[in-house]
């Protein structure tokens, strides 16, 4: 089990939505604060440990910058991505970037940043080579499994997916990395998406301490650090449980202990790259119900869309939702929670129990979103705002902070229908 809060009562939320009108994301500084805590500090008994947060999961630099503070790096994948975590004060080494089929630009910023480049493939050794007049000091290469891993729903069998080396590659392209003169190598994998099994994790460890140790004893290279990528999964219901980092940092000492320290690898660093247990049950999709509808099913229309949470519609994932100030009342009520999308998956709950809800039209008289029910969409910090679209002329929502005092600030406005036009010359119509 784990307890759906939500950190501000209705009377705050009433009071919030007349300065900043639902709907909204907003995030927990001291819940962020403490977790990315209790990490550091679980994975404290290995000789070197840097979680590189997954910025693609949360690319707010508020957010970003509260993780740096805590110590955490930034894995980029593009290049706005590095500059949100040179913006957020993340530098050198603490970026890495772990990008596929990868422009020269990206590469050209990361080196200026002196962020550590993590190839997707052996042929950009070749492309590096072009990009630059000599390698970098440092290279990390990403290691696809194939068959020896078995994947998970979301990001699909490692044989079908796109990423990394081969193994035989890895070989290969570390001994090439080695006579061109690299002096210092990492190893990286990233398998699996929304995992809460500690197993497939304690796994994936395994699978690359020993890697590192047959990359030792074949080409003679000592891996620096090996990246253990991102992947681990939040409970999302609330009859799931959180996988427990104390338990999970444990857990993978022993198999470093077991396996990296006696074959004399034994100051190799341990880096991650986690973004959804970093952010994701720390924020909330905060929006009010506007209609109901009664017609073969109940629907409750809400002023927000799949535009703004994309999750459901594109992977049937389940998102707890509750109604403020009604957290305590009985499911009476079987709802379908929608979103105002011309597309009918946009649904952010499907015949869900929960208390009977007031739309803002009954409340109002209808027209406006003053009045009505505020629904709670829970476990929405990561992959959440940052998958928002404008598909059907959908302006994408903001996002606010509650502080570590209790206040609450704004981190990116709403976008505005300038901002939806902003790429259209209507000059350039008129002359058409
Ligand atoms: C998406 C991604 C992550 C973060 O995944 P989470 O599931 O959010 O932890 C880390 N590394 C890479 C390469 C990714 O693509």
């Amino acid at each position: 089990m784990n307890e759906k809060k939500f950190p501000l009562a209705k009377d705050r939320l009433e009071e919030l939505s007349k300065k900043y009108p639902t709907p909204f994301y907003l995030y927990d500084e001291k819940a962020i604060r403490e977790n990315a805590r209790r990490i550091i500090k679980a994975f404290s008994p290995f000789p070197a440990f840097k979680e590189h947060f997954a910025v693609k999961a949360c690319p707010n630099p508020f957010i970003i910058k509260i993780l740096a503070e805590e110590g955490f790096g930034a894995d980029c994948s593009s290049l706005p991505e590095l500059l949100l975590a040179d913006m957020a004060g993340i530098k050198g080494e603490d970026i890495m970037l772990t990008s596929n089929e990868t422009p020269a630009k990206e590469y050209i910023k990361a080196r200026e940043l002196g962020a550590i480049i993590n190839l997707d493939d052996f042929t950009h050794i070749a492309f590096l080579e072009k990009t630059f007049s000599s390698l970098p000091e440092l290279v990390s290469f990403r290691y696809n499994p194939g068959p020896l891993k078995e994947g998970n729903a979301i990001i699909g069998k490692p044989e079908e997916a796109k990423y990394g080396f081969t193994r035989e590659q890895l070989i290969e392209g570390y001994k090439l990395l080695k006579a061109k003169g690299v002096k210092r190598f990492g190893l990286h994998t990233m398998v699996a998406s929304n995992e809460l099994s500690l197993d497939y994790h304690l796994e994936t460890g395994r699978l690359l301490f020993e890697l590192a140790v047959e990359i030792k004893n074949k080409c003679g290279v000592s891996i620096e650090f090996v990246n253990l990528g991102g992947g681990l999964g939040i409970p999302y219901r609330p009859e799931q449980e959180a996988l427990s980092w104390e338990v999970l940092a444990a857990e993978l000492k022993k198999l470093y202990d077991s396996i990296i320290v006696p074959s004399g690898l034994g100051g190799m660093g341990i880096h991650t790259e986690y973004g959804r247990p970093i952010t994701g049950p720390y924020g909330w999709l905060v929006a009010r119900a506007l209609h109901s509808k009664h017609i073969y099913r109940e629907y409750i229309g809400l002023d927000a869309c799949m535009a703004d949470l994309m999750r459901p519609a594109l992977y049937g994932a389940y998102h707890h939702i509750t109604i403020s100030g009604k957290e305590n009342a009985s499911g009476t009520e079987t709802y379908d929670i929608v979103g105002s999308l011309c597309e009918n998956n946009d649904k952010f709950a499907v015949q869900r129990k929960l208390p009977k809800i007031e739309t803002a039209a009954e409340a109002a008289g209808g027209g406006n979103t003053d009045g009505g029910d505020f629904v709670i969409i829970h476990d929405a910090g990561a992959h959440g705002r940052a998958m928002g679209f404008n598909y059907n002329g959908k302006l994408r929502c903001g996002e606010l902070l509650l502080r570590c005092d209790g206040s609450v600030i704004q981190i990116r406005r709403p976008e505005t229908i300038d901002d939806y036009f902003a790429t259209l010359n209507p000059e350039d119509l008129d002359k058409f």
